[in-house]
This record gives structure tokens, sequence and C-alpha cells, in this order.
């Protein structure tokens, strides 16, 4: 963006030529008086036309800075609002996460209980592993005693039949039942074979119930895992999500700080402006007093009689409609405009049907008959004026015509009501074509009022 629409140098400049330029004028003022200042009228209106040039400059300089305002506030108040909906959406990222890390610590001390169950299941699943192993060692040594004393027995008896029977035996159930059939099993021997078959059904039982009880663990155990797993990978997005937040709020509130720079810098430039255009606009405040003082020293005043020439080609006794064609417009109405500058007149536009702006060229006639008493023609901006010409129509009244594309009518000459006196244009300080036309009292004690033409005349 560039800054640099107008340059501090060029300002001092401007103000010092306004401050000379008003100097000398006022002194000349002052010094000569105005039915002798006449001639050196035109030096002074030349240079108070390049001070008003130079206050609508500064005037459109202005408005650029005060749009550049204007849109670097609208993108503050965007990125505000950016910001606004990233703070939020990083509190909300926040309050999750100290809600998940308080599960994930309320989590941490079941998972370390389990562990220690697990642990202690699976060292009592050992132990009873060790028993079992004991018990069925001693059951099987006892059956190998046993069956060394039967065979001892028997070789001694020559049975061996008996004993390869016995010795056939598929399992220890087996052994016993044919053992007990022969009816030649010690009691001693028979009831330590069944202690140690009880002891590791129990035994395995035991191991069993352990066995269910670690499994058991297990599932909760995994249930757990999971959960913190779960909880976890949710941290780990969170946080990703936060801290890609947080960079998108830092790069957010960095813009922040640039636009506001800008935006001081433009508030600078705006009040530069503001105070040149006023200095400027209360230089001219004096000089605009220049037409009523014209008026005042050359028009007729109100009660004082018409010259009989003023009342040639007099068709009614009031104003006309200053644009003689069908399809007129007022485009802007004698007041203030919405800056608060005064608009001494009433703008007045010639349109076609379509309603496009037709007035380029357009005649203007004079709204009453009487003496033009001042033409300005010299395609200057006279006062923001451009061409412009005054009529005094007698007894106090007065009208004038600005932005005139050329003036048809000299200073001095006797105009009819309705005679051609000038051509629209959009000469002085105007943005499109049409017609000023201002309506000027001069009052019995000298005084001049402006005064709203739609009080003496309405488009017709
Ligand atoms: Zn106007």
């Amino acid at each position: 963006m560039n800054l640099k629409i107008f340059n501090k140098k060029g300002i001092v400049r401007v103000i010092s030529a306004a401050v000379s330029i008003t100097l000398v004028l006022l002194t000349v003022f002052a010094a000569i008086p105005v039915s002798s200042a006449q001639e050196s009228l035109d030096d002074l209106k030349k240079q108070y036309s390049d001070l008003e040039k130079d206050v609508a400059a500064n005037e459109k300089k202005l408005k650029q800075v005060q749009s550049q305002i204007t849109s670097n506030e609208e993108k503050l108040k965007t990125i505000t609002k950016d910001i606004d909906t990233i703070k939020s959406q990083i509190k909300i990222l926040d309050q999750r996460i100290v809600v998940l890390d308080g599960s994930i610590t309320e989590l941490r001390p079941q998972i370390s209980t389990l562990n220690t169950q697990i642990g202690e299941v699976e060292e009592s699943i050992d132990k009873l592993t060790g028993e079992i192993e004991e018990a069925q060692t001693l059951a099987s040594d006892t059956q190998d005693k046993l069956l060394e004393r039967i065979r001892e027995d028997y070789m001694a008896g020559g049975n061996a039949t008996m004993i390869e029977l016995l010795l056939s035996s598929e399992d220890l159930s087996t052994f016993l039942a044919r053992m007990e059939l022969m009816d030649r099993v010690s009691e001693n021997d028979e009831q330590l074979i069944k202690d140690m078959e009880k002891r590791a059904e129990e035994l395995n039982k035991l191991k069993e119930e352990a066995d269910v009880q670690k499994a058991d663990l297990q599932i909760k155990k995994g249930l757990l895992d999971s959960k913190m797993n779960q909880l976890k990978s949710n941290q780990y997005d969170l946080e990703s999500s936060r801290s890609a937040a947080s960079s998108k709020q830092a790069t957010l509130d960095s813009r922040y700080a640039q636009v506001n720079e800008v935006l001081s810098e433009l508030d600078e430039d705006s009040e530069a402006y503001q105070k040149q255009i006023a200095r400027q606009r209360a230089e001219m405040e004096v000089l605009s007093r220049e037409i009523d003082n014209y008026i005042a020293q050359n028009g007729s005043s109100k009660g004082e009689e018409v010259p009989e020439e003023y009342l040639v080609n007099r068709k009614s006794a009031g104003l006309i409609w200053p644009v003689p064609y069908s399809n007129t417009a007022i485009t802007c109405h004698f007041g203030y405009y919405s800056n608060g500058q005064p608009h001494y007149g009433t703008d007045i536009v010639v349109r076609d049907a379509n309603g496009n702006n037709i007035s380029n060229g357009k005649n203007i006639v004079a709204a009453q008959s009487g003496k033009v008493i001042r033409a300005i023609n010299n395609g200057g901006y006279n006062s923001g004026y451009g061409n412009y010409c005054i009529i005094d129509h007698g007894n106090g009244m007065l009208t004038l015509y600005a932005h005139c594309r050329t003036l048809t009518v000299y200073e001095g000459q006797i105009v009819g009501q309705g005679q051609k006196i000038a051509e629209i244009g959009l000469t002085g300080n105007t943005t499109g074509y049409h017609l000023h036309f201002e309506v000027r009292i001069k009052n019995a004690d000298g005084s001049v009022s402006r005064v709203n033409p739609e009080g003496y005349v309405s488009p017709g």
C-alpha cells in the first residue's frame, strides 16, 4: 500500500503559498478602494483559483486516505473476529485436554493395580504348578516303589502271569483296580497313592481357578490398555490441534498489529489533511465573500426602482426556470451537503427519456430580464464556479449561473427574460454536467443574502 500519497514538504509549500496569498489579498483589499481594485481582481481570482484547486486536491487525497482507513478498519474487524474464533477454539481444546489429562491420571493407578494383581496371580500359578509337579512326582515314586515291591513278591511266588497283567495296566486306576481284584496290595500303599491322587486333583483345581482369574485380569487390563491408548491418541490429536490453533493465532496477531500500524499512519495522514484543508478553508472563507462584496458594490438594492432598461423583454414578474427543457431535474438542493459544506444554489440537469444526463452544451437562459453585471468566461476554476455570470434584475434581485461550458453574454449587457446567456458545462468544482443556479438578494441596508432559488422558481 502506498502511504506516500502526499508529502509533507508539499503541504508546507501549499500552506506557505496560501498564507502569502491571503496576506497579499488582505493588503490589497485594505489599500485599494473596491471600485479601483477591479483591475487587480483578475490576478486575485487566479490566485484564489489556485488555492481552491489545492483544497480540492487535498480533499481528494483526504477521501482516498479515509477510504483506506475504512477498508483497514474492515480488515481489523475481520481479523479480530478470526482471533476471537481461534481463542474460543483454543479455550475448548484446553478444557478437553484438562479433562483428558484427568482421565489418564485416573486410569494410570488402575492399570498399575491390575498389573500388580496379574503378577500376584502369575506367582501363585507358578507355585501351584510346582506343587502339582511335586505331587505327581511323589505319586509316580510311590507307584514305582509299589510296583517294585509287587515284582519282588511275585518273583518269589513265581506268578509271572499276574505280574505281566499288572505291568500292562494302561493307567494307575486300571492298575489299582486290578490290584484290588487281586487283593494283594498293602493298605498303606493304596492310601498313599489315593492321597497323592487327591492332592494332585486339588492342586489342578486351584491352578484352573488361578488360570481363570489370570485370564479375567488380563481381559480387564486389555480393556484398560486400549482405553489408555485411545486417551493418549485423543490427547495427541487435541495437542496438535491446539498447537495449530496457537500458531494460527500468532499469525493473526501479527497481521492485526501490521494493519493497526498502517491504520495509525493513515490516521496521522488524515489528520494532517484535515488540518490543512481547514486552514485553507478559513483562508478561502475570507476570499469567498468577494462575490457578495461585488454585488454589494455593483448590484441594485431592495426597494430601489428598477431601471427602465432592465424591464426590456420582461414577460413575467417572477423568475422562470433557467434550463428551458421539458425533462429537467434537480440533483442537489439549496442547503448543506452531507459533509457539512454549505450549498448555496440549486443544481439542475437535463435528462433523456432513459434518465441519462444530456446536459452538456444545453442552453441556459436568463431567469429574468436585467443587466449582466459580471461575466467570467476564462475557463478558470473561479472559486469553484468555473465560467459564470451574474444578472442584476433590479430591486435587489440577482441570479448567478455557474459551471458553464461557455457564456454567450458579456459584462454590461442587457438581457431579456428567457434569452440564452450560456451553455451547461463542467467548469470549476463539479463532477458532472449541471447548472449551478443561485439567487442572491441585496438588502436595503447593503447586506447580501444567499437564498433558496426554489423559493422563487420551480422546474417547468
Ligand atoms: Zn451546485
